[in-house]
């Protein structure tokens, strides 16, 4: 029988990946399960320039590709080194002295009527005494070293929590290398020389190796990184450059050894002039400060890293250089952009893992045929476009609410113009408790809540359904919430006996 081919242009039977990064094997990977022998995959990496080998916080998205990809998990704990993480903890960033957990998982527990938080900004107005994180489970666990993965069983309060993974993204990548190796993807190793396109279409036909070799395909995928020598290098396509909101522009990376006791949080925290990460490992903690040149010279950047280690550090200091911003299309013709090639947004959130696996989940729901129909290219920039902007809104907020910080980074970032979107949700949430959130969003309610509140920025309303609920009831329903996760979370082992008892 005849198959039907509505494009009339030919499946597209050979795609080629440029770049063996964390996008390009997590790309590889998810190409070759999914269309299993239908599609010839060739990967062209080059050791000799390698990776840009830092990424190692996720969020709890990371279960989806991991699904996806059919990782096993103890394996994958092993094969990685991973940690779990339970939400990342911000230190000094409303304000010197100030700390804040952004957990994973909810707030509270789904009550009839009205969002939970609502519930909890009337119960406040009316004199409780509870902060916000008294009512988050994950926030429990994590403060006290513990950790427990979440139940499907609504009954339980440990299906409020969620998690994600701390792992060593150069392990990550190896891993899915194994995995789309045993699916058939072949590996080339070698440089790139030289790029030919149809002179009518402006499709790209092939590439070729320093050493000669000729790739051919009918789709390629730029993963070659902060290079983005397909998408931007022979299709120009643009880039919108955010830099006047999130100033930061260099990171100085550097391991250390592994601490005693492995927290199950990344820790964030604010310096003169951007912000250290803190990432534990099995065998190791990864630390980088993220700051901007404008105001920090980078030895000065690299002393400040190395003076506030938890333990020796393990290398010499890395420094990597970026501009925050987006591709203005990461899809033209038949070339689709994956990866730092598509755009970078800091590593505040941990978002640019999730962004690679959002792109693969794109590129998978819109597959194109031989012909590469504009219109699946413009639905995939814009969507991908509208999820740079949102997590771009989110970060912005980190830098915009703070207080009491006079150095010039934080006076700039706190008097800067914001982009409309956030001014709109800030001051919704402000006078009415009220999260507007576009369904497609990354971030949820809860992780707004978690970073506004956080950042110092109060309601002054709630949801006029919560006056409905009597205010003892209420009282008493949120103090029988807090009990319930006092005692679930000390039953809960520490992080380091759960990661070993899972990974045996
Ligand atoms: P790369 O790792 O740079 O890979 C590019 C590939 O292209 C390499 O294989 C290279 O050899 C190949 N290549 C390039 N040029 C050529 C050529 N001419 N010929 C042949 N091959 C070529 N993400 C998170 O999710 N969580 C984090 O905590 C996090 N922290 C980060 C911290 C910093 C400071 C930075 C900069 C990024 C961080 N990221 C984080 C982002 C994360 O590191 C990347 O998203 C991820 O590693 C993917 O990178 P990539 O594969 O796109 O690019």
């Amino acid at each position: 029988m005849e198959r039907i081919d509505p494009a009339g242009a030919g499946r597209i039977g050979q795609v080629v990946i440029l770049g063996g990064g964390t996008a390009g094997w997590m790309t590889a990977a998810a190409l070759a399960r999914t269309f299993r022998q239908r599609l010839s995959i060739t990967l062209l990496e080059s050791e000799e320039i390698g990776t840009v080998g830092v990424g190692e916080a996720t969020i709890p998205t990371i279960h989806w590709f991991n699904q996806l990809a059919g990782l096993d998990e103890a394996a994958f704990l092993r094969a990685t080194k991973a940690t779990f993480k339970l939400g990342i903890e911000f230190v000094d960033w409303a304000r010197p002295g100030h700390r804040y957990l952004h957990p994973f998982g909810q707030y509270g527990v789904p009550l009839p009527g009205v969002a939970f938080h609502h519930r909890w900004l009337k119960a406040r107005a009316e004199g409780l005494d509870l902060p916000l994180p008294a009512f988050s489970l994950a926030t429990r666990l994590a403060l006290d070293n513990r950790f427990a993965k979440p139940t499907s069983d609504a009954r339980s309060i440990l299906s409020t929590l969620g998690y994600a993974y701390h792992f060593d993204a150069n392990l990550y990548a190896r891993h899915l290398r194994e995995l789309a190796e045993a699916l058939g993807i072949v590996r080339i190793e070698g440089r790139l020389a030289e790029v030919e396109r149809d002179p009518e279409t402006g499709f790209v036909t092939a590439l070729t190796t320093v050493s000669g070799e000729r790739l051919p395909g009918e789709l390629f995928i730029d993963c070659s990184g902060f290079r983005a020598l397909l998408i931007e290098g022979e299709m120009q396509a643009g880039y919108d450059d955010w830099s006047h909101w999130l100033p930061c522009d260099r990171a100085v990376a550097v391991p250390s050894e592994r601490v005693a006791e492995t927290t199950p949080y990344t820790r964030s925290t604010a310096r003169a002039a951007g912000w250290q990460w803190r990432i534990p490992l099995q065998h190791r903690t990864g630390n980088g400060y993220v700051y901007c040149s404008t105001f920090l010279g980078d030895d000065e950047a690299a002393a400040t890293l190395l003076a506030n280690l938890d333990g020796a550090a393990l290398a010499e200091p890395r420094f990597l250089r970026f501009t925050a911003g987006r591709r203005h299309r990461a899809w033209i013709g038949n070339v689709v952009a994956i990866g730092l090639s598509a755009g970078f947004l800091e590593p505040l959130e941990s978002t640019s893992i999730h962004l690679i696996q959002s792109g693969i989940a794109k590129l998978l729901t819109l597959f194109p045929d031989r012909g590469c129909d504009p219109a699946l290219a413009t639905r995939f920039n814009a969507l991908f476009g509208a999820d740079m902007d949102n997590i771009k809104d989110f970060l912005i907020l980190h830098y915009h609410a703070t207080e009491d910080k006079p150095e010039p980074l934080w006076t700039q970032c706190r008097h800067m113009a914001l982009p409309d979107t956030l001014v709109e949700r800030e001051r919704e949430y402000r006078r009415t408790g009220r999260l507007m959130l576009g369904s497609e969003e990354l971030f949820r309610e809860a992780s707004w809540l978690a970073v506004l509140n956080g950042q110092g920025v109060t309601a002054e309303g709630y949801h006029p359904v919560a006056d409905t609920i009597d205010p003892a009831v209420n009282r008493t329903q949120l103090q029988q919430i807090v009990e319930a996760m006092n005692r679930a979370a000390a039953a809960q082992p520490k992080h380091d006996a759960a990661l070993a008892a899972l990974i045996a």
